[in-house]
């Protein structure tokens, strides 16, 4: 019996977690990004214990300790600084929280696959299947065929409309300021600490990255324009200095005025998908279950869904792709969901 061959489209978080846990179970698989490069592309985001628990089983767990940052706590304030909780991050069968540079998750996955597997340069266009195989045709002309095809392509998934009616995402009224800056402009910042200010309408989140080398910041406003879902629409760092301004702690106020270079982008919600799987195609990651940012999951359950998927897939014959996939949304959407509500 030949093995699977796994066509993954969407080199992110989730793409390339499915492919490294793909291939430690002897599964081939090829990822294939419509980027030149991956590169510093997004800002932070916090790896939680759930998926801390997938990066160990990958034999990743050492290079996240030496890249990331371990939260020390977690302050969540008024926007004057006073305090109105405060927890120390989440402990869970001895994993913490950790501060992450997505392009540092990115480079980690990627230097645990080999050179051939991942395709730059290739945007999927197009989706076919029959009930043997099933190809995706990039922009470039070329296509690969495969037993599985992954849809991990993002919050803008081409794939997607091949699983569910297209549906359009319900802008959430807020705009997102992100972006990272070098730690040492804010050299008063407390080792592995998170803070969180908010005066009810608009919030500041703060914490480290890259081994504390960089201080990673998101920054929701209120928004009456409606606006792109992207991970590179500038923003004004003027603006936002205004925006956290007067009456906000000197500590935020220090952050924000040394901000010289942001994205901005709306925030959008979306419905639970009702199907996640159709005969050799799945979808993964945002492509599957795009979230307001609020629970800090999205990547996380990309993580989880890359793992669930590998392990799912592990000794399967072609001939049972489809009802294996089936049972992978099965397994996930109901949780996925769980933190999209939340
Ligand atoms: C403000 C904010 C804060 C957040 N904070 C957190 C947090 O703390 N914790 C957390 O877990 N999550 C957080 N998230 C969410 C997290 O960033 C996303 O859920 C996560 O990046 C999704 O990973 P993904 O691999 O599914 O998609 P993506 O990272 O979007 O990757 C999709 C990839 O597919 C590629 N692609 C797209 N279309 C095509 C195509 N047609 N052909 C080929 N390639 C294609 C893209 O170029 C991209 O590389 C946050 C999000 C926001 C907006």
């Amino acid at each position: 019996m030949a093995g699977l061959r796994v066509v993954i489209v969407g080199g992110g978080i989730g793409g390339l977690t499915a492919a490294v846990a793909l291939r430690a179970r002897g599964i081939e698989a090829d990822v294939y990004e419509q980027a030149h490069r991956l590169g510093e592309v997004g800002a932070g985001f916090m790896l939680a214990p759930n998926s801390l628990r997938v990066v160990e089983r990958l034999g990743l767990y050492d290079k996240v300790t030496q890249v990331g940052v371990r939260f020390t706590g977690i302050e969540i304030c008024h926007a004057d600084g006073t305090e109105m909780t405060a927890w120390l991050s989440g402990e869970s069968d001895g994993f913490t929280i950790f501060g992450m540079h997505r392009a540092d998750m990115v480079s980690l996955l990627v230097s645990s696959l080999p050179d051939d597997a991942l395709h730059l340069n290739h945007r999927c266009v197009a989706f076919t299947q029959d009930n043997d195989r099933a190809v995706v045709t990039f922009e470039n002309g070329e296509s690969a065929e495969g037993d599985v095809v992954v849809g991990a392509d993002g919050i803008h998934s081409t794939l997607q409309q091949y699983v569910v009616e297209p549906r359009d995402p319900v802008f959430s009224g807020l705009a997102a300021y992100r972006g990272v800056m070098p730690a040492e402009r804010v050299p008063d910042w407390p080792d592995g600490a998170v803070r969180d200010w908010s005066d009810g309408t608009k919030n500041l989140l703060v914490y480290p990255v890259r081994r504390g080398e960089l201080l990673n910041f998101v920054a929701f406003t209120l928004a009456d324009e409606q606006m792109r879902e992207s991970w590179s629409a500038p923003g004004d760092p003027q603006q936002l200095a205004a925006d956290f301004g007067d009456g906000w702690d000197a500590l935020a106020r220090k952050v924000v005025s040394q901000v010289d270079a942001t994205f901005r982008w709306g925030i959008y919600d979306r419905e639970s998908l009702r199907q996640w799987s159709q005969g050799r195609l799945a979808l993964l990651g945002d492509a599957a279950h795009a979230m307001l940012p609020y629970m800090g999951q999205g990547a996380n359950q990309a993580i989880e869904d890359g793992m669930g998927l590998a392990t799912l897939l592990e000794g399967v014959n072609t001939a049972d792709v489809p009802q294996v996939l089936a049972r992978y949304q099965t397994l996930r959407r109901d949780r996925a969901a769980r933190f999209q509500q939340g």
